[in-house]
This record gives C-alpha cells, structure tokens and sequence, in this order.
C-alpha cells in the first residue's frame, strides 16, 4: 500500500471518528444546562472593574427541596454573593473575595462544606478545600482535615505561610495549630440532615445500589452530597483572577477517600491569562480529566471564550450527570454550567448584574 493510500485510509478513519465523535457531543450537549444567560463577551469600551461568581454544588434540582429550604438556600447564595460584591467594589482582591464567600458558606449548615459536611463511614468529617491566586499561580489546599472549622483559611495559609500546596489530615492540622486558625471538635460539623443522608447511602450500599468498589459514580447516587460542595471565582479591579472550592466530599466515604475540590487543576485553577474556575462533581471524574486546568488550557491555548471551554469539557470530557463548573475570564465574563439536575449558583459585575439561579417556583 503506498504512502499516500494509507494516508487516505487513515484520514478517513481519522474524519469517521470526528464525524462520530461531533455527533455524540451534538446529542448530549443539548443536555448541558446554563444558569444564566450567557454572559456576554464585553466590548472593549465596557471594561469590567469587576466580576464574580459562586455555586453550592451540583447534583439535585430544586423540585426535590421543599420551598422553605429551597428558599433558605436562594437566601444564602444571595448572602455570599453579596459578601464577595461589596469586598470587589471597595477594591477588595478577588484573593480576599473568593475566601470570603467561602467561609460564609462553609459556615452554613445548608452546604456540604464546614459545618453541614457529609459523614465519612466511620462517622466523622473529612473536609477538602483549595484556593489559587491567578496573578502568580500561587495555590494552597488541605485535604481529610477534621478539626478545622474553616478549611479554606487554613489553605490560604497553606499558600501564603508555606512553601508547599497540599497538606493533608493530621499534619495540615498540626499545620493549623502553629498558624492559629480555629479549631473544632469534629462534632461542629454535624447535622441532622446529613446524618440521615449518610443513613440511605449506607442502605444503598447494603442494598448493593450503589458499590464503593467499581464503576463510576453519578452526582444523582450522591444522596446527600447533592448541592452542598460551594465554590467561589472571582475577577478585581488590578484585573486578577482567583478561585476557591470547599467540600466535605462524599458521603460514606472510606480509606482517606479525597476528590477534586483541593486537587489544584482538578476541582480549582486560577492563571491571570486565562480564567479562574471552580467544579463540583464526580469528584473522581474531575481529577481524571484535569477538569479545571483542561477549561484554562482550553481558554489560554486554543483561545476559545470561558463558556465554550466550560462546555465543551462538560460535554466532551465528561460525561452527563458528572457536574458543574463555574468559571470568570480575564475580562470578567462569567459562565455556570452544570449536567447535573441542579446547582445552585450566582453571578455578579460592576455592570451591575446581579443574579442567583435557584428557581424553585
Ligand atoms: N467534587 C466533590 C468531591 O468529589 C463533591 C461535590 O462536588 O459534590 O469530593
């Protein structure tokens, strides 16, 4: 066979795998769910000062929450934006703002991050979180910690007053300690809600519905974990770029089982070329494909706008029912994206947009 036939011969394998391949994305990027509307990409003249957005974890939709606390999450997610907002318009860093919101959030028992965080199967908390400034790639995470009440801060110090990025369980704590962040008794954590959804995961598992062992998990099978990771991207005024994610992870999780959210590149990434994203999900799933370096690559390299990066890694990365990402550019344009049933989340610029995707009614 000469050169040029099997040229031919391959680059019409090579087109009948693309051709495949477009028309599988086809079929299930219309799966895909946007919060908002698309954020416009801002001409030149309307310079963003500042943008910023949030979520509360993907999985449920709001139809399976009763309307007290569908109304109480609305609430919450308004609160933490808020929060992030007016820390933006005194010029604020986006540093400052994504920790901010995050710690307003892992304080509410609501989220599966601090204190609501899913029960492991020995019935404790082991909470992950990261953060990552984008000017100067700087990062920090803790993973499996159980007695810090506010994992993000203790990340933050992790990257500022360390010469590491990850510090896990015992020695993060240790870590804690010497650097004065507020200690808990695990008990802090608890609650009821997560109690009894750490109660079906455990008959799930005896029911064999669901294994710990094989096949990939979906967000749907996450009983309690459903909307509770929370994740914070944010845009300033001096044109930086960061983002923060907090987690209590699965629900019955065993073995130091860790997922994305304090996994840099994972579940966060912040590069001031790029865009600042922030996941939630399969958390397994997000560390396998990169998920939040793979939307800053995408964006960097192959110049595409954030909301095309962003779905195209949902919808041809990952697969339906996977997650969400959030993600803000270097000129503030937001996008929020899941493929899951739900996730809560909310966006806001100097513009004056100010939205929380919750509907419920
Ligand atoms: N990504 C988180 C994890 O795998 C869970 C979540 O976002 O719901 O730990």
């Amino acid at each position: 066979m000469s050169r040029f036939t099997r040229f031919l011969q391959s680059t019409f394998q090579f087109s009948s795998i693309l051709f495949a391949t477009a028309g599988c994305a086809f079929i299930w990027s219309s799966s895909v769910s946007q919060s908002q509307e698309p954020a416009k990409n801002k001409p030149a003249a309307e310079k963003l000062n500042y943008a910023i957005a949030l979520h509360g974890g993907a999985g449920s939709a709001p139809s399976q929450f009763d309307d007290a606390a569908n109304e109480r999450r609305y609430k919450s997610l308004e609160k933490a934006l808020q929060i992030g907002v007016d820390i933006l318009k005194r010029g604020g860093t986006s540093l400052e703002a994504v920790e901010n919101v995050v710690v307003f959030l892992e304080n509410d028992p609501q989220f599966n991050a601090g204190v609501g965080a899913v029960f492991t199967a020995t019935g404790g908390h082991e909470l992950d979180a990261s953060i990552m400034n984008g000017k100067n790639l700087a990062c920090g995470s803790v993973a499996g910690v159980s007695h810090v009440k506010n994992p993000i801060i203790l990340a933050r110090l992790v990257m500022t007053k360390s010469s590491n990025v990850l510090l896990t369980g015992a020695g993060a704590e240790e870590f804690g300690k010497l650097m004065n962040v507020e200690m808990v008794d695990t008990k802090h954590f608890d609650t009821e809600a997560a109690r009894k959804a750490w109660g079906k995961k455990k008959e799930q598992e005896a029911n064999k519905q669901s294994s710990i062992f094989t096949g990939r998990q979906k967000s749907s099978e996450m009983v309690g974990s459903y909307q509770g990771t929370v994740g914070c991207v944010a845009f300033d005024s001096e044109g930086n770029l960061a983002a923060a994610t907090s987690t209590g992870g699965l629900t019955n999780k065993r073995f130091g089982r860790v997922g994305d959210s304090p996994i840099i590149g994972a579940g966060t990434y912040a590069d001031n070329e790029s865009c600042a994203v922030s996941c939630t999900g399969t958390g397994e799933e997000f560390i396998r494909f990169a998920v939040a370096h793979d939307v800053s690559a995408r964006v960097k390299y192959a110049g595409v706008d954030v909301e095309t990066a962003v779905r195209d890694v949902l919808t041809k990365r990952l697969q339906p029912d996977d997650g969400g990402i959030i993600a803000v550019s270097r000129t503030g344009q937001i996008t929020t994206q899941y493929s899951t049933e739900g996730m809560g989340s909310g966006a806001a610029d100097s513009t004056g947009r100010f939205e929380i995707n919750w509907k419920w009614k």
